[in-house]
């Protein structure tokens, strides 16, 4: 996959890329990510990629020909999906994020200041995406979040794709809880299944946690639908217990 960030601040994306997991998906050559300073597309003495809104008000607006010309300089652009990222866009999930990790080649545009002149938008027609309903400074951290998101679902760069299938949002629901050593720390103990070695009772009760884990916090996670015939029965049992443990409260 190649990624192009247009940015206003390629300083910030110091070190990120290069650290972990996604550091050595760039060092192996499965991701080349190319950071792009918006001010190099500009042709004016002073650099300017923003000006005063028209009709007044307070704050600063990205000029529209910096990023048409960014977009015009990018290799293979093209091909890729256009991403602008904004308050405004579709909230960000991991189903979008399974959908981007398809792509050959991802742009990501971002902003700051009061925003972007809207003929960026009328023009391009990126795909918008918000990181939640909270305003950011800049586009930037978004940027950095959907790239890290995407690039660990490319193919070898988690080194086990089963840490990926099990996660939380990969089956309607969250990840079962986990344990490490010691078995017991400040009197809490670790459930007696796990360290049982019978693999097939650890499989349903994670199962069965991952599942009361997802009812209790992100109820609006859960699809009964999508569940599968084999999780239907685990799941009304579930439910009886998570429902009389709350009527017992
Ligand atoms: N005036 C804009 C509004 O109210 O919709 C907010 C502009 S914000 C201060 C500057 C830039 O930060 C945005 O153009 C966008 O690129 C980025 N940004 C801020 N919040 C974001 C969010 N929740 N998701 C994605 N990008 C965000």
């Amino acid at each position: 996959m190649r990624v192009d960030i247009i940015t206003l601040f390629p300083g910030m994306f110091r070190g990120i890329f290069q650290e972990s997991m996604i550091g050595r998906a760039v060092a192996s050559g499965k991701v080349t990510i190319n950071i792009h300073n918006l001010r190099t597309y500009t042709s004016d003495r002073h650099r300017t990629v923003d000006d005063i809104p028209f009709g007044g008000g307070p704050g600063m607006v990205i000029k529209p020909e910096p990023v048409f010309e960014a977009l015009k300089d990018i290799k293979g652009r093209r091909k890729a999906k256009v991403i602008l990222v904004s308050p405004q866009g579709r909230p960000y999930h991991q189903k979008c994020a399974l959908a981007l990790a398809k792509e050959k080649a991802l742009v990501i545009i971002c902003g700051h200041y009061e925003g972007f002149d809207e003929r960026i938008r009328r023009g391009l027609k990126p795909m918008e995406i918000s990181m939640g309903d909270y305003v950011l400074t800049g586009g930037e951290i978004p940027a950095m979040t959907i790239v890290d998101s995407v690039v660990r679902l490319l193919p070898g760069v988690v080194g086990d794709p089963e840490s990926i299938e099990n996660e939380s949002f990969m089956n309607s629901r969250l990840d079962f809880p986990q344990y490490t050593r010691p078995r017991v720390y400040k009197k809490m103990n670790v459930p007696d299944v796990l360290l049982s070695g019978n693999h097939k009772e650890i499989k349903v009760w994670r199962l069965r946690e991952a599942l009361k884990n997802t009812l209790k916090r992100r109820p609006d996670l859960l699809n009964k639908e999508k569940l599968g015939k084999s999780v239907r029965p685990i799941f009304e049992e579930v439910l009886k217990e998570v429902k009389s443990h709350g009527q017992h409260k």
